[in-house]
């Protein structure tokens, strides 16, 4: 069987669906790998380094013999033509609001599986994109913070005197946020950190950082069964806004990472927040693209917003693109794994897979995913 790899047709997606590992991995698993040619370049991976692998470098053409198609981002219309009914298609599918795009996936006969929907259950931890892709970007949402700001963020004494750490204040401390700590820590800011879940006071601690927030009743029952955060009540939100107006006032640096599984991202920062912070001060909000956190943000641009410098990246992950298409690749391969028959060695997608329930959004030319199904009626 034959698995495809594409070249990502979006210019704003530097990340690619394969690495060298995952392609040998693929060639041990018995499939045939075809890359599209240059699919690996803005990762820093050439066509040579994946024919060194054991794949074979192609046009997008050859999607057509694929059975399996591994891609970052859901396939375009036109791609959607290019492949014969009945391939399996691996990506970030963005189902979301969506519906009419899922349709015509569908009706063209693809068995797509969204990665993004893994559920995080252990069995599933090596292919959870959330997490590896979050990750990564609570690392850059740091790393980006300290290229716009004009100051050190580690403390210096120095002969001509000292400079103050700076201060780094997270907000929604999941697994970007955990990672955004983690690393202004290791550049030796003072942090302090933020969330609705209780679960996160002691992650925060852990990780040698503050935590701030109101820590009321609501606030002790604020964590889904999944793990998740529950929009909080207007009158939780207007505490928490007080306590963070008076905190942010004191920051050099705010990141924000806070979302709400199917809602718009709580807004987090007002402008009135911003004008208290000192001049010079960065924020940075990671979820810009699902409305922000931030007010003012702009998706894509660093803006000027009262005075502080508001970055607003989009797909920030692709801003490190070699590392996050390295984990990427890892994560689909090892679900890829689960798909192939134990005895046969063929593909063979049982619809029972708790994996597969989860992730499955089309097959046979219907959408099947229940989150979804009304889209194709
Ligand atoms: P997320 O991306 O959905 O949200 C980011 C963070 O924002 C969360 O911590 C959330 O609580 C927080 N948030 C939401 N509203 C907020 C508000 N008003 N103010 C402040 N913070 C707010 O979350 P995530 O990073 O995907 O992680 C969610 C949970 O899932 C965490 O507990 C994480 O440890 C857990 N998780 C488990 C697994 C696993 O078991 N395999 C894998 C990954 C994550």
């Amino acid at each position: 069987e034959v698995v495809f790899v594409s070249r990502e047709t979006d210019p704003a997606e530097s990340r690619v669906a394969a690495s060298v590992e995952t392609v040998k991995k693929m060639r041990a698993l018995g499939f045939d790998v075809i890359v599209e040619a240059g699919a690996g370049a803005a990762s820093r991976i050439s066509d040579a380094d994946f024919t060194a692998a054991g794949a074979t470098v192609g046009t997008a053409a050859e999607a057509k013999g694929a059975d399996v198609v591994l891609k970052v981002r859901r396939p375009s219309t036109a791609e959607i033509k290019s492949y014969k009914p009945g391939t399996a298609v691996i990506a970030i599918m963005d189902p979301y609001g969506n519906e009419k795009a899922l349709a015509a996936i569908a009706k063209a006969g693809l068995t797509t599986f969204a990665m993004e929907l893994m559920p995080r259950i252990t069995r599933a931890q090596s292919m959870d994109v959330l997490s590896s892709q979050a990750n990564l970007a609570g690392y850059q949402a740091v790393i980006d913070a300290a290229a716009e700001f004009d100051r050190a963020m580690p403390m210096m004494m120095t002969a001509a005197g000292t400079v103050p750490a700076a201060k780094v204040f997270v907000m929604g401390a999941g697994v970007a946020g955990l990672q955004a700590i983690a690393t202004a820590r290791r550049l030796g800011a003072a942090v302090t950190a933020t969330d609705v879940r209780p679960a996160a006071k002691e992650q925060v601690a852990s990780l040698g950082a503050k935590f701030i927030a109101v820590e009321d009743e609501e606030f002790k029952a604020a964590e889904t069964a999944g793990g998740y955060a529950k929009e909080m009540s207007k009158e939780y939100q207007a505490k928490q806004a007080a306590l963070v107006a008076d905190h942010i006032a004191k920051q050099d640096i705010v990141i924000t990472t806070a979302l709400i599984p199917g809602r718009p991202a709580p807004k987090l920062v007002s402008r009135d927040m911003l004008r208290s912070m000192k001049s010079g001060s960065i924020a940075v909000d990671l979820a810009v693209e699902r409305g922000g956190n931030i007010e003012g943000s702009a998706p894509g641009k660093v803006v000027d917003v009262e005075g502080v410098r508001v970055i607003g990246y989009l797909n920030v992950p692709g801003r490190i693109a070699a590392s996050a298409s390295l984990l990427y690749a890892k994560n689909l391969v090892t679900f890829l794994e689960t798909l192939v028959g134990k005895d046969t060695g063929a593909l063979s997608v049982n619809p029972e897979d708790e994996l597969v329930k989860a992730t499955m959004l089309t097959r046979g030319g219907a959408v099947v995913h229940p989150n979804f199904a009304a889209a194709d009626s």
